[in-house]
């Protein structure tokens, strides 16, 4: 079945697999290139995660201890006028320490102004309207709490307050320190990172508050962010994590990497912009695309001008197959039609002229005897007057079956049309003895026909022969010799009555069958 599928297919199904095979393989190349690509972005903000969270950590930390002495100072020691110089001195130390350190403050159980690290104290001013000072007053967590993002009342900065609650001797609620952290400071540390021009990281609250961004906008620092999908799948898994979120800030689609802190309830978020990252790959895709959808377009091009050519070559193959097919049959035919009587299917004069010479050189040759009967139908001109020329045919062709019938089968013996309703028999190696006999049999052949002929006197159909044999001698005998031996024998049995066979007695010895 698949074999006799031509080449022609087998040719069609090769290109379009390399064109398929081409396309197909550069697009799983790009495919996988572009996995490599997303995943090294998100290695690379995983990584940048981890560094934030790191550094949020150790700054807030680094702030909180200080709180956490100002904190122990102030229980063993409590608020005396005495107190506050030193505190004061204390402050000032850490706050020049510490660059993350905006300022540390003590307020007293009713939000006064205690002691600060500004160099002259506000001692009118009242913060017990803040949110910390409210949360220490009401819970009493020892630890320390970090607050909403506010604008500093003294130094006029965004700044992230972190707070401890002061306890007096008897348990009973004594103020709070407060550590407040320069929102610039993580903005400068944020600055510094290569995110692309389209990257965000942001420092928030496990509540879903923003305390940091970059880019940076005022309005975003305190906005909640509880409604993204970042913050949904933070909070779902509270943990490490990565997702492909579409920013509800910008509209922009990024790479996620969300970490929390390892001590404070705050977690960072690394953002690479998806676009970003593939904008190289897209460049390249596209114009890698192009080149091997060209090449595979020309290949296919290619191929099919070839498999055009292949095809029209075969069909010209198949045709000149056909021609030389038709050529041999009517060679053939032209053959037999050269050698062969069209009406009675016998040699025809040619072939006979042939084979007598051929013959006749032969018989000279091997000293052999050459017989030749000729034969002539009796009162065919009366035939064709009574029952037509066409019934005329038909009789001969009978006859001329009788005489096939009746020639002997073996090489060189040929019964040809010598002319009109005239037969002749070639019999090679035949003496006349034989020769007369096989010219019987052949008469009597004619007249078992028993075709009828009203004007013939035996009523039927009937043939006359004559039959003459030699041996003959070179430079004396000719093939016209044998041929005028027997016309004159027909003659002979014509005139003595017709429906008989006479042998020519001047060639051979008479010898009767
Ligand atoms: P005879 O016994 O003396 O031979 O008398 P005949 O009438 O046969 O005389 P002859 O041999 O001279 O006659 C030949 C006739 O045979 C002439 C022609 O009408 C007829 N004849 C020759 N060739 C054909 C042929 O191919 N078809 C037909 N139907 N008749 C032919
Ligand atoms: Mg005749
Ligand atoms: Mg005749």
């Amino acid at each position: 079945m698949l074999k006799r599928l031509p080449i022609t297919f087998w040719a069609t199904v090769f290109v379009t697999v390399v064109c398929v095979a081409l396309v197909s393989l550069d697009f799983w190349r790009s495919w996988n290139a572009r996995g490599v690509l997303l995943e090294e972005t998100e290695r690379s903000s995983t990584n940048l995660a981890r560094a934030m969270s790191q550094h949020a950590d150790d700054t807030i930390k680094a702030a909180d201890t200080s709180l956490a002495d100002l904190e122990e100072r102030i229980e063993m020691d409590g608020l005396h006028e005495g107190q506050l110089a030193r505190l004061h001195q204390v402050m000032l130390g850490q706050v020049r320490a510490l660059p993350q350190l905006d300022g540390l403050y003590a307020y007293d159980e009713a939000g006064r102004w205690m002691v600060n690290s500004q160099p002259t104290l506000d001692r009118k001013a009242n913060n017990a309207d803040r949110e910390y000072f409210r949360f220490h007053r009401e819970n009493r967590d020892k630890g320390p709490h970090i607050g909403l993002p506010v604008i500093s009342r003294s130094s006029g900065k965004w700044i992230i307050p972190v707070s401890r609650r002061i306890d007096k001797p008897d348990g009973a609620f004594g103020g709070v320190v407060l550590a407040t952290i320069d929102i610039d400071y993580f903005r400068r540390f944020y600055a510094s990172f290569d995110i692309g021009d389209n990257g965000a990281v942001a420092l928030l609250s496990n509540r879903g508050v923003m305390l940091v961004r970059r880019p940076f906008r005022a309005e975003g620092i305190g906005a909640s962010i509880v409604d993204t999908p970042l913050y949904q799948a933070y909070s779902r898994s509270g943990t490490t994590g990565t997702g492909m979120f579409r920013s509800t800030q910008d509209g922009q689609v990024r790479l996620n990497s969300y970490r929390p802190l390892q001590n404070y309830p705050l977690f960072v978020t690394a953002a690479l912009s998806k676009e970003e990252a593939l904008a190289h790959w897209r460049r390249d895709t596209w114009l890698h695309s192009l080149g091997v959808v060209a090449l595979a377009a020309l290949l296919a091009l290619f191929g099919q001008r070839l498999i055009g050519q292949m095809r029209r070559r075969l069909e010209a193959e198949r045709e000149l197959r056909q021609a030389r097919d038709a050529l041999a049959s009517l060679n053939a035919t032209l053959e037999k039609m050269a050698l062969q009587d069209g009406l009675t299917g016998l040699a025809n004069r040619r072939q006979l002229d042939v084979s007598l010479g051929n013959e006749f050189s032969r018989a000279t040759r091997q000293g052999a005897s050459l017989a030749l009967a000729l034969i002539d139908v009796d009162h065919f001109k009366l035939f064709n007057d009574r029952y037509g020329h066409s019934a005329g045919d038909d009789c001969l062709r009978a006859i001329s079956r009788a005489i096939r019938q009746q020639t002997p089968k073996r090489a060189g013996d040929l019964a040809a049309r010598y002319g009109g309703e005239e037969l002749a028999v070639l019999l090679p190696n035949t003496d006349i003895a034989g020769a007369w006999a096989v010219a019987e049999r052949m008469r009597q052949a004619v007249a078992a026909l028993q075709l009828p002929h009203a004007d013939s006197a035996q009523g039927i159909v009937t043939i006359s022969a004559g039959v003459a044999a030699l041996v003959p001698q070179r430079g004396v005998d000719a093939a016209t010799t044998l041929i005028e031996a027997a016309d004159k024998a027909l003659y002979a049995a014509k005139s003595a009555g017709r429906n008989r066979v006479a042998p020519d007695l001047g060639l051979a010895p008479v010898l009767t069958p």
